[in-house]
């Protein structure tokens, strides 16, 4: 049986005060036994909330490089250092503002993977891209890297977030019966390139303005296993009724 997750991206919000009061809030809370709750909080707090008890820490990003002159980054051995185990990685975001490339975020995924770490690999299209009805396409060219490039262990690692970029941030949301389509195809790719059993493992979140009033019937859907969440996960109890909606 694949995992249910609701994982939630800070993004670069929250203050010091403000980040704390947000993690021990989700801290004083219990949530459903069969839901991995992951928080992705800015890298700076990573150590502060490395050991929570009743969710997971993710970093938002990794370097694709080893350790060395590279100013301003952070490595895998890094993080594995902190004991973190989750990392999202090729989000919409670094590919749109930090031109990051296909080949840069499998670099990532590696280095995360080398580390025992479980790579958020996030995918989407464009708005364009899916007006011209190429949204299929672009999911399997970034997802090309790790169909063809990692071998099954190393795959079963991964947790995919699929993220239509027009949906995040906007308040638009895919229609869920788009998103489980997406879902269904992502999910056919892999059992075509690993076969059955790792498909119906891995686990594929839903990221795209999710919020408490979609969540349930996105959640419903045969192929969506949760929700990467932004804007909503920074309130608690929006993060809580999204992460008891299934
Ligand atoms: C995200 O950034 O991964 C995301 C899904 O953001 P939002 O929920 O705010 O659309």
């Amino acid at each position: 049986m694949r995992k249910k997750i609701v994982a939630g991206n800070w993004k670069m919000n929250l203050n010091k005060e403000e980040a704390y009061l947000l993690f021990n809030n989700l801290q004083s809370k219990s949530f459903p036994n069969d839901v991995m709750v992951i928080i992705a909080p800015p890298s700076i707090y990573l150590d502060s909330f490395s050991g929570a008890t009743n969710i997971y820490i993710s970093s938002q990003d990794v370097s694709g490089n080893e350790n060395g002159a590279y100013t301003g980054e952070f490595s895998s051995q890094m993080l594995s250092s902190l004991d973190i185990k989750y990392s999202i990685v090729g989000h919409s975001e670094r590919r749109q503002y930090h031109n990051e490339s296909d080949d840069l975020i499998f670099q990532k995924t590696k280095m995360l993977i080398q580390q025992n770490i479980s790579p958020l690999f996030c995918c989407g299209e464009s708005f364009n891209e899916r007006e011209n009805k190429n949204h299929y396409n672009i999911v399997k060219s970034q997802l090309h890297n790790i169909l063809n490039n990692l071998n099954a262990s190393d795959f079963e690692k991964i947790i995919i977030a699929y993220e239509p970029v027009w949906a995040i941030g906007t308040g638009l949301t895919a229609d869920s019966s788009d998103a489980q389509n997406m879902h269904s195809f992502i999910r056919g790719l892999v059992k075509e390139n690993f076969g059955n059993k790792i498909a119906d493992n891995l686990s594929i979140l839903y990221g795209g303005s999710c919020k408490p009033s979609n969540s349930k019937e996105l959640f419903s859907m045969e192929d969506i296993d949760g929700g990467l969440i932004g804007g909503a996960s920074l309130d608690s109890n929006s993060f809580e009724s999204i992460i008891n909606s299934f």
